[in-house]
This record gives structure tokens, C-alpha cells and sequence, in this order.
């Protein structure tokens, strides 16, 4: 096997101590990339004891990642220099993977000074999301990217692809024959796919503030999710049709409405109670600009033109400082065409719900109950999933290190993300969607399906 390097721009970061480097422990502990020289880099003084010591803490106490903590270096660098980043190439062993874990706009001045510096062949790249600000923003910083690699070399990490359950969804519909024969307009009513959390800012302000809710959740993670529940079966899970297919349900997903206003939702917390907590307003939190009007909630109904799915609504929807916790996707069926005379009670549609933490499984339906025989009530069958072998992070890093692209976004996709998402953005910015207001702990606003 040959040697790689891992090199993180943005080495103190949040993201880099929070998600990052735990991912890479447990992938290290599984005996994944052996010998692994990892630099961290970043503007701040730093040297290699303050970067080890970062590495160990969250690497915790397996040999195996302990010996690459214990060989981590760190060099001070500014990114956008070429020079810089010619020195730290310098330090690099065998194959070199770059993590761009680096403001946005700091990761496309960096990418313009690679353009001055001779990459080694076999570089990979690894970017997070948001790619880019638009879809024009995104198409000139795929194009930059085309110009350092090629595109099977350009890892865009959407951690929610690296998640087991998520993933799950593909051996729930193409594994089995129970439930797939059904996911078609014939006889699915809607479709739900929420991301509501109890938690508020988190002293995240400076990024938060910037994005908003339909573009930290929706236009990246929940829409990934929607590829995989609407893609067609593909032939193999190999990179090239796995991504295909989830290219060709993205490029047929569009706003359900003309109208922004009908089909979209904004909203920003109030004051309020969450887990016992006292929480400000969101205006009112350290690092916001009111006057931006960023949403904490968002909702969109959204409409995927293939045969199969015309005219089924799917709601994307998440907020912050929710009361209930939830994140599940949830599949209503239509009604049964006829119920015969003499059945009676539950009006209870069925329902199959996939949950993404706790990770479970649940079918909702009606049967005849006990008590009248003809009297229906409604049951659930669940299942709980344990959680994968490697956290996301850890899932999404193996497939980089293994040159094998498949749970990364494509440029095409990153595009018609930001593509679907557009026509409401522009409205919220002109101000044709007024932002609601919902208490912390709320259950906040949510839209009427069609
Ligand atoms: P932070 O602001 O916490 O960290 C940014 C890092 O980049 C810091 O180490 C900073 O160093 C470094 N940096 C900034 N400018 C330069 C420069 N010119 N040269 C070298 N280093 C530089 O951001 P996050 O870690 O939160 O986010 C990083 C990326 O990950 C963003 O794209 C974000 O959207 C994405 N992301 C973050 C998540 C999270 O939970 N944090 C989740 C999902 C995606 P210094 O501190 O010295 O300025």
C-alpha cells in the first residue's frame, strides 16, 4: 500500500476538532490507511505539540492513531500564498489528500493560488460544503477545481452520504421487494423529509448567520437525502451510475409552485424555554445581524418531474430550537381505494417513516383490532438500526483515501442543488416571503401540503 498524506487547511477550525479528526481516529483505530502522515495547517501560531495534543484528544487512546498523532506536524501557513503552500507540499509523503476545511471564501482564494504550485500527480481534493454561494458560484469554482484535478479526484463531502441510515435507504428500496413496488405516484400521497433540532446557535453565529437554514440543511444534506429516496434503481453502486442516477432525480426537482410564497416557508426563533433553558431571541444571540433576517426555520415543497414522482409533494423542512427533536423521512400513502362497508374506524393513513437518529425504521397501518373484530385500529411495526461501524465523517474520509468517489457530490449536483433552491432564495431576498417568528421551543410554522 502506498503512503498518503493527509493535509487539513484550516487546522483549528470547528470543524476540523468537532468532526473531522474524530472521523479519522475511528477510521485509523479500523485499521484503514496505514503509516498516514498527517500535517495540519492554519494561520494561527501554533507548533506541532499544540496540533498533537488537539490530534490525541480527539483521536483517544488506540495505538494505531496515537502513532500518527504522535508523527503530526503543523505548519503555520496562509493558504492563499503559493509559496506557503509549496513549503507545506513540501512535507508531504506518497499520495497527498487536501481537506479544505476553510471558510468558503477563503477555500476559492486557496484553490487560485494552487493554480502557481505543481499539485503530485494522484492529488485529491476535499471540499466542504457550502460549494460555492450560487450555482453560478458554484459552476466557477467547479471550473477552478477542473483546472487543479480531474473531477474524479474532487471530493465534495456531504457527511449526511456517510451516515448508516441514510445510506440505509438504499438496501430498504433496492434489497428487498416490499417496499419499493410502492414508491411510485400510484401510491404515495407525500412525502416528509424534516431535519428539526433542539439545539439553537451554538456559538456557531459567524457561519450560521451567513447561511440560514435552506442552505446549511436543505439545499445540501436534505436534498441528497431526497436523491436517494427518488433515484431509480441503479446497476451497480460503482461511482459513475450511483451518482448518475441520483444526477438525473436532481436535475428533474424544482419548486413545487411558481409562487414562492405558496411553497416556501421562513422563519426566525423568538425568545423561549428549550430543554429547560432560558434562550434569546435569535436576534437577540452574540454574532447576529438582525437586519440580515436569517431563518432559523425553512420549509420547501419541492416537485421531482420523472414518471414516477409527478405530482407528489416533498416537503423539506428544517429548524433550530425546535421542542421535539426529529429527523425522519416520512413516506404517506394514499388511501386505499376502498375500504368495504362494515370496516370502520381509523382514518389513519399508512405511513413508512425512516428515522435518521434514533435510527429506526417504522411501517404505521390499520388493522382490525382487538375488541370488535370490524373495528380497525392503528399498529406500528419498528425496527431500531444500530449505528455504523465508523462515524460519517470516518465513512465519507474512507472513500477519499480509497480513491473511490461514490459518496461524494458531483459538480453537476452541487450545481443543481443551488439550482433547485434559487427561485426561493431570490424571493426571500426581495422580500416577497415575510420571515415568521416562532417561540424557542416551539413546535414552529409549518406549510399546508398541496
Ligand atoms: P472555522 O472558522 O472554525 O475554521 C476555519 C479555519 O480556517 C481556521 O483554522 C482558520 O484559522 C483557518 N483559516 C482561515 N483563513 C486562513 C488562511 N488564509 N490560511 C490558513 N488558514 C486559514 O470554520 P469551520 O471549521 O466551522 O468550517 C470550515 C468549513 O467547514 C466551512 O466551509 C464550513 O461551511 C464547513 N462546515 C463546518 C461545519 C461545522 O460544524 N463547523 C459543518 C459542516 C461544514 P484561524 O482560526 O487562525 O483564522
Amino acid at each position: 500500500m502506498t503512503d498518503q498524506t493527509l493535509i487539513i487547511l484550516g487546522a483549528s477550525g470547528d470543524l476540523t476538532g468537532r468532526l473531522l479528526l474524530p472521523g479519522l481516529g475511528a477510521l485509523l483505530t479500523a485499521g484503514h490507511v496505514p503509516g498516514l502522515t498527517l500535517i495540519g495547517a492554519a494561520v494561527d501560531d501554533w507548533d506541532d505539540a499544540r496540533w498533537r495534543e488537539r490530534v490525541h484528544e480527539s483521536f483517544g487512546d488506540g495505538p494505531v492513531a496515537g502513532e500518527v498523532a504522535d508523527r503530526a506536524r503543523y505548519l503555520r501557513t496562509d493558504v492563499t500564498h503559493a509559496d506557503d503552500l509549496r513549503r507545506l507540499l513540501g512535507e508531504a509523503r506518497g499520495s497527498v489528500v487536501i481537506f479544505f476545511a476553510l471558510p468558503p471564501a477563503v477555500t476559492a482564494r486557496a484553490c487560485r493560488a494552487m493554480l502557481d504550485v505543481d499539485l503530485p500527480e494522484g492529488t485529491r481534493l476535499v471540499l466542504e460544503k457550502p460549494f460555492g454561494t450560487g450555482s453560478a458560484a458554484a459552476a466557477e469554482l467547479n471550473a477552478l477545481l477542473t483546472r487543479l484535478v480531474p473531477e474524479e479526484r474532487v471530493h465534495r463531502v456531504d457527511h449526511f452520504l456517510g451516515k448508516s441510515t441514510v445510506l440505509n435507504i438504499l438496501g430498504l428500496r433496492f434489497a428487498n421487494r416490499i417496499f419499493e413496488p410502492l414508491l411510485s405516484n400510484a401510491h404515495v400521497a407525500s412525502v416528509e423529509i424534516v431535519f428539526d433540532e433542539d439545539l439553537a446557535l451554538e456559538n456557531r453565529a459567524g457561519y450560521y448567520d451567513h447561511a440560514g437554514a435552506l442552505a446549511d440543511m436543505i439545499q445540501s444534506h436534505l436534498l441528497q437525502i431526497l436523491g436517494l429516496l427518488t433515484m431509480e434503481p441503479p446497476f451497480t453502486l460503482g461511482a459513475a451510475e450511483f451518482r448518475d442516477r441520483k444526477a438525473d432525480v436532481l436535475r428533474a426537482t424544482r419548486p413545487w409552485s411558481d409562487d414562492p410564497a405558496e411553497c416556501s416557508l421562513r422563519a426566525r426563533y423568538t425568545a423561549g424555554e428549550l430543554g429547560g433553558r432560558k434562550l434569546p431571541s435569535y436576534a437577540d444571540e452574540p454574532g447576529v445581524d438582525p437586519d440580515r433576517g436569517t431563518e432559523t426555520l425553512a420549509e420547501l415543497i419541492v416537485a421531482v418531474d420523472t414518471w414516477r414522482w409527478a405530482g407528489v409533494p416533498f416537503r423539506l423542512r428544517s429548524g433550530k430550537a425546535i421542542g421535539n427533536r426529529r429527523r425522519e423521512a416520512v413516506i404517506t400513502f394514499r388511501k386505499p381505494p376502498r375500504v368495504p362497508d362494515g370496516l370502520l374506524g381509523c382514518d389513519q393513513p399508512d405511513r413508512l417513516r425512516i428515522g435518521f437518529g434514533p435510527d429506526r425504521l417504522a411501517v404505521d397501518f390499520n388493522i382490525n383490532g382487538p375488541g370488535d373484530p370490524f373495528e380497525l385500529d392503528p399498529v406500528t411495526l419498528a425496527a431500531e438500526f444500530g449505528e455504523g461501524d465508523l462515524p460519517p465523517y470516518g465513512e465519507v474520509l474512507r472513500g477519499v483515501f480509497e480513491d473511490d468517489p461514490t459518496l461524494s457530490v458531483r459538480a453537476d449536483t452541487a450545481e443543481q442543488c443551488w439550482r433547485i433552491v434559487e427561485p426561493v432564495t431570490g424571493a426571500w431576498r426581495a422580500g416577497k416571503v415575510p420571515l415568521r417568528e416562532y417561540p424557542a421551543g416551539g413546535s414552529g410554522p409549518t406549510l399546508p401540503l398541496p
